[in-house]
């Protein structure tokens, strides 16, 4: 077979061991962001248990805050019923007016604080929920990449014997091509050449549908071991299996033996032909001769 065909060979087994490989692909992928997105949510969980944690001593250090004023605040009411002049009242009165108001703010700020303890309860809580949800998707993943893995293994094994048995066949200068164009265009390694207008010599790479100059049909439609890249996506380039040189080649075998057949027809309805005038002839002359007879009667 001429190289071009194998070159179509692989390209059909390659696409095919390149569509399973990414089923298989694809479920990896998918099975990878679930396991990366249980990552990130296990690490907000630590975050969110870390500031409950410091919230919850925040709140504690107010409380502990507010019940020391609260005794300096007895203290000074004590000092107050025992004050001796008006400049000990006043300064006792004084500072015990700072402290309620301060006693007022660490209420406020614990309140404030015990809310957000509150707050990120529920969101660890809705964390919790959403990581037990994210475990079960994740077990599907698991599930869909072992079923692809049983499905497509074995067939996808088959294949790939294939492809070698098909890359066999191929130069290895050739092979190697064809692998770094089959990379780079995921498997798309073949283009046809389609024929724009074959009398204005016009033509195009099937893929991109960039120009192919004249030359390169010439060199396919004569040589079926040509390997030629479209300049401009890199594909391998082939003809319609009709324009190749062994296609043409048979068929230009059958129209001469067409050709020769309907000539040896033609001969044979001439030679016919001749004989029936010969025929007609000598029945005319016949008749005339029984006309004359009957005349001279
Ligand atoms: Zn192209």
């Amino acid at each position: 077979m001429a190289l071009l065909d194998n070159l179509l060979t692989l390209h059909r087994v390659d696409s095919q061991v390149r569509a399973l490989s990414s089923r298989v692909g694809q479920a990896k992928i998918y099975l990878e962001a679930q396991e990366k997105l249980l990552t990130l949510l296990e690490k907000q969980k630590v975050e969110l248990a870390t500031q409950s944690r410091q919230l919850q001593a925040s709140v504690h250090g107010l409380e502990l805050e507010q019940t020391t004023a609260s005794e300096r605040v007895e203290k000074l009411r004590n000092e107050l019923n025992t004050s001796t002049n008006d400049k000990q009242y006043k300064a006792i009165l004084n500072e015990m007016k700072v402290l309620e108001t301060r006693k007022d703010e660490i209420v406020k700020r614990a309140v404030d604080e015990m809310q957000r303890v509150e707050e990120t309860a529920k969101r660890v809580e809705v964390h919790t929920a959403t990581i037990a949800e994210r475990l079960k998707i994740r077990e599907v993943a698991k599930g869909k990449l072992a079923e692809c893995m049983s499905d497509v293994g074995e067939r996808l094994a088959e294949l790939e014997n294939e492809r070698t048995r098909a890359a066999d066949l191929i130069p290895e200068r050739d092979r190697m091509l064809f692998d770094r164009v089959a990379d780079l265009t995921e498997g798309q390694t073949m283009a046809e050449v389609t024929i724009v207008d074959l009398r204005h010599r016009e033509f195009a790479c099937g893929e991109c549908n960039i120009e192919v100059p004249f030359e390169t049909y010439a060199r396919l439609s004569s040589n079926s071991d040509s390997v030629i890249q479209c300049k401009s996506c890199a594909r391998i380039l082939f003809l319609a299996s009709f324009n190749r040189p062994e296609e043409k080649a048979k068929a230009a075998k059958l129209e001469k033996a067409d050709s020769d057949r309907v000539k040896a027809d033609l001969k044979a309805e001439v030679k016919a032909g001749l004989k029936d005038d010969a025929k007609a002839e000598r029945a005319l002359r016949a008749d005339k001769a029984k006309f004359e007879k009957t005349r001279k009667l």
